[in-house]
């Protein structure tokens, strides 16, 4: 079995991670997110982190541009995120290496989030198992990259619970991060002072 396909491994302490270096450790930090659960995903489910996400809740990506079947989708999953009442903030940056990519892939996920860094990732949307499974297509799109920012700020899958890292949730419908989703991120982030 290919490492780089396993969902979760064994929790990593973020103080062990080697910021800015794509190495054979920061390949495995990736959350596949299948569009047919398996056995193999269920690692981390006493926790409510993946500790495989980014260094930080103000996350930039490289601009992207898609037709109008998807671009509305995936920047109301940005917007979503960034109206909580978290640290969050994710914003577009021409200088960022990070991205986040719409392709017809052959696997069968629907989204794919890889840390290549503390401060780099990538998150992949697979328009093939979304466009085939999607009755309401915009709110898939957008509950998918909600999902997928969630692994970037730390969060693992919470099956049985209203979450959007919930891999069995109404992805038609269930579009925004739940009250739990804020609370986790900010536990997550302990530095976060509001003022
Ligand atoms: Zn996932």
């Amino acid at each position: 079995m290919n490492q780089a396909l396993t969902p979760h491994g064994p929790p990593r302490q973020r103080s062990t991670r080697r910021r800015g270096l794509i190495s054979a450790a920061a390949v495995v930090t990736a959350a596949l997110c299948l569009a047919v659960p398996t056995a193999v995903a269920q690692a981390d489910e006493g926790s409510p982190f993946s500790y495989i996400g980014q260094d930080t809740p103000k996350i930039a990506v490289y601009p992207y541009s898609y037709n109008s079947q998807w671009q509305p989708g995936m920047d109301a999953a940005l917007a979503n995120w960034n109206a909580t009442y978290s640290p969050v903030s994710l914003t577009k940056k021409s200088s960022s290496t990070s991205t986040v990519t719409a392709a017809s892939y052959s696997a069968n996920w629907y989204g794919y989030y890889q840390a290549c860094g503390g401060t780099c990732l990538y998150i992949r949307l697979n328009s093939r198992t979304i466009s085939k499974d999607s009755a309401n297509q915009k709110n898939y799109v957008t509950s998918v990259l909600v999902h997928e920012y969630g692994h970037a700020l730390n969060l693992g899958h919470r099956d049985g619970q209203s979450s959007i890292m919930n891999r069995q949730r109404n992805r038609n419908t269930m579009v925004k991060p739940s009250s739990s989703d804020v609370t986790n991120v900010i536990r997550a982030f302990p530095s976060w002072n509001p003022s």
